[in-house]
């Protein structure tokens, strides 16, 4: 139903509808249907190559919504396992809220999903049984995702796997691992979690481990990567899982660029000279990503788009705390639902007390990149289902076309939208592959 090649078929096939009962009709039809047959093999080539559109292609309109759908659309990063886990959420159904869902990504023009496993340290541990449970019990549930749901989604481990996927119709899962708190400090769980699927690790989330330093916290403004650190690159490298800089500290991330032999991605951050927050990169750090020809994806996330927000929102943490406290102390079930609980309230509380951002501001970001380091280092990771506010006009996954209508409007080309979206990030994954 919603393969590229089938949309393609069904624009095809609309003046079939209109000709029907007109005198030439069955010439039309045999002329369309053979117009229909050719673009079919055509789609599925271009699907799989990703050449350039070719102008003489009658099916190739400059319409936002055909270009958005002709491109294989690549998201880096959103939080619905979590979600998959936690609240058992139905996610083949239309949801009332979250972000993310397989009807919204179909209808966004979605074809891969990375599925963060994030642990959070404060809950399951930065290290320890618990931390890995807390991933093992996620990864298994996006595995799972294929046996539920196979008309909709099929698991994947490679660029060939995305590609081969979208053509055929389907939504492709992948996994990243957010901090590296369950690798529990041993150099073999780097393989052990490339065995079961996932494909990119970050070595700290919001809290530092013992050998990589965050952004977040004290700690990381002056630790880098240790020795067990870089062999943790290294097996990285070696294995081909990508290594993902969004969340380390400044030092862990020069000791990383440093580090490794391969391309290294950034899967939601923005840009420094736009949002000045120490989760965001600086010109110099784009540059070291892009010269090791990296990706910087670029989340969806107000606070790390919009200049000043981040302390707003600060501002508005410490007066609602109470609530979110209160929230958390009325909810009886699990610590995961106790956060649920409050980040319920930071949800509503953000939309009443904070301002609006638009997709405007986010293509800001994609400009700054570009300007700086050129067309093939930038793509998006939309931190979906992680956030408690997006922006106006891509507000769900099902916005996503409101990006690229954006960027065609500020000038881009339909190549140009296709690596921003998912191309970038093909190549970069191939890199790593090898
Ligand atoms: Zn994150």
């Amino acid at each position: 139903m919603h393969s590229k090649i089938a949309k393609t078929a069904n624009r095809g096939s609309f003046p079939v509808h209109r000709l029907k009962y007109e005198p030439l009709g069955l010439v039309l039809i045999v002329i369309i249907l053979l117009l229909t047959i050719s673009t079919n093999c055509r789609m599925t080539q271009k699907t799989e190559t990703t050449v350039a559109a070719d102008p003489k292609d009658i099916t190739q309109t400059n319409d936002p919504l055909d270009i958005h759908r002709r491109a294989i659309a690549i998201d880096m990063h959103a939080d619905t396992t979590q979600r998959l886990l936690d609240e058992q959420i139905d996610i083949s159904r239309r949801l009332p809220d979250g972000h993310f869902d397989s009807v919204r990504a179909r209808d966004g023009g979605l074809d891969a999903q990375f599925f963060s496993i994030w642990v959070e340290p404060q809950l399951f541990g930065g290290g320890g049984a618990g931390a890995m449970k807390r991933a093992d019990d996620q990864i298994a549930a996006v595995r799972a995702l294929s046996d539920q749901y196979p008309e909709t989604w099929e698991m994947a481990t490679t660029s060939a796997d995305i590609r081969r996927i979208a053509a055929a119709g389907k939504l492709a899962a992948l996994m990243g691992l957010e901090g590296g708190y369950a690798m529990d400090e041993r150099l073999e769980n780097v393989q052990r979690y490339y065995q079961m699927g996932v494909r990119y690790m970050s070595p700290a989330w919001s809290v530092s481990t013992s050998w990589a330093g965050s952004s977040n916290d004290e700690v990381g403004q002056t630790r880098g990567l240790n020795d067990f650190g870089k062999s943790v690159i290294r097996e990285m490298n070696r294995l081909g899982m990508m290594v993902d800089v969004s969340h380390v500290s400044d030092k862990t991330f020069w000791d990383i660029i440093n580090t490794s032999s391969k391309p290294i991605i950034a899967t939601h951050s923005g840009c420094r000279a736009i949002a000045n927050v120490p989760r965001n990169l600086d010109d110099e750090m784009i540059r070291a990503i892009a010269k090791g020809r990296g990706v910087v994806c670029v989340p969806f996330y107000p606070a790390f788009l919009e200049p000043g927000w981040d302390d707003k929102k600060k501002k508005v943490d410490a007066e609602i705390a109470s609530l979110v406290q209160k929230a958390s102390e009325e909810e009886s079930g699990s610590i995961a639902q106790k956060k649920i609980a409050r980040d319920l309230v930071r949800r509503d509380e953000y939309a009443k007390r904070l301002p609006r951002t638009s997709v405007s501001r986010l293509v800001d970001h994609i400009d700054h990149i570009v300007k700086l380091v050129g067309i093939d280092h930038v793509g998006v990771g939309s931190d979906f289902d992680g956030v408690q506010s997006t922006l106006s006009d891509l507000a769900t996954v099902e916005d996503l076309p409101n990006l690229t209508r954006e960027l065609l409007r500020r000038g881009y080309s339909e190549s140009d939208v296709e690596k921003i979206l998912g191309g970038n990030v093909l190549r970069l994954m191939e890199e790593v592959q090898k």
